[in-house]
């Protein structure tokens, strides 16, 4: 049995558009490194987080949450310590606290010689979220455990479905440096939608699903539409309309708003557009004076991976 694992847990995409709380992807370029080592102490230790200022109290931090769940269902005698280096910073909406959830349960999973199937690990990883949002939502956490774009289709039954990804899709993404709380942008949606705006939303959705199928780059395109949170959350982000024109005229497939923001999402056909795509965002923010940070990835479809294991 190994006692110690080294992983990359990537930074995610939720929403996608038109996939408002049901759609993801998972990044290549940007994620966290866990360490996560066997203990004969019982319980959950979360030993050191480089990078940013969170929590070291196992309640308070979405991993040790997240982790404790998971021995719940179990009946070991022994506990585990986690190390966090945190790249994805919290509050940008690429998943920051989903990658330390899932990471933790996918880590500790391994070493416990994968006695839980992927969608348990979801179910584990979604107490954390509990903890960062208030909502025990996966359409961040699901990507980051299956790789590759996820739906979600259910809740209750959990039924989350991977779909393909075609192999030159790539995701631009800018996070420019404000705060946006998500208690803030959940409060904007409306609480109804109308018939007709439902039907154009879940056109699209299907459109999407197809087009990742198929490989069809176009239709992928033409489904990237936001009928529900797009038209009020992008009020929220100064620059969102300039920066989504100014990507579709680089070559981008389409735009939208990253999670529940600020960070912007661009999806490619190859990493020339990609490159293009990501200079074109920063004009956007140089021109208006804030700073960003810019990320270009394939998407990821493998998920978390193994650095070192022993
Ligand atoms: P994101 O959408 O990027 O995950 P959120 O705002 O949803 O950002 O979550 C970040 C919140 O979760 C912050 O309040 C942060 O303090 C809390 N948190 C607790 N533990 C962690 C962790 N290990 N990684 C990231 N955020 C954490």
């Amino acid at each position: 049995m190994n006692t110690e694992i080294k992983i990359f847990v990537p930074a995610t995409v939720a929403n996608v558009s038109c996939g408002f709380d049901v759609l993801g992807f998972a990044l290549d370029t940007v994620g966290d490194e866990m360490m996560i080592r066997k203990v004969s102490q019982k319980g959950i230790k979360i030993t050191k987080i480089i990078g940013q200022d969170l929590p070291l109290e196992t309640h308070k931090n979405v991993a040790g949450v997240a982790a404790l769940a998971l021995l719940a269902k179990t009946d070991t005698n022994f506990g585990f310590e986690i190390e966090i280096i945190k790249n994805i910073k919290p509050g940008s909406g690429i998943g920051s606290s989903a990658a330390s959830s899932a990471g933790a349960v996918w880590g500790i999973n391994k070493l416990l010689e994968g006695r839980f199937n992927t969608t348990e690990l979801v179910q584990f990883a979604m107490e954390g979220e509990k903890l960062a949002s208030g909502v025990a939502h996966a359409d961040n956490v699901a990507p980051a455990l299956f790789g590759g774009f996820t739906l979600i289709r259910s809740y209750n039954p959990l039924d989350i479905i991977k779909i393909p990804t075609p192999n030159e899709l790539m995701a631009t993404i800018i996070h420019p440096q404000i705060e946006i709380k998500t208690a803030d942008a959940r409060k904007l949606l409306k609480e109804n939608i109308s018939l007709k705006e439902a039907t154009k939303q879940w056109a699209n959705v299907g459109g999407l699903i197809s087009g990742l199928y198929s490989n069809n780059y176009n239709l992928i395109g033409r489904s990237l539409q936001d009928y529900v949170a797009e038209p009020v959350r992008s009020t929220l982000i100064p620059g969102f309309n300039d920066v989504k024109k100014t990507c579709i005229d680089a070559g981008a497939l389409g735009c939208g708003i990253s999670g529940s923001g600020p960070s912007i999402f661009a999806l490619s056909k190859g990493e020339k557009t990609a490159l293009k795509v990501a200079e074109a965002m920063k004009a956007v923010y140089d021109k208006i004076g804030i700073e960003y940070d810019i990320h270009i990835s394939k998407v990821n479809k493998q998920g978390i991976k193994i650095l070192d294991i022993k």
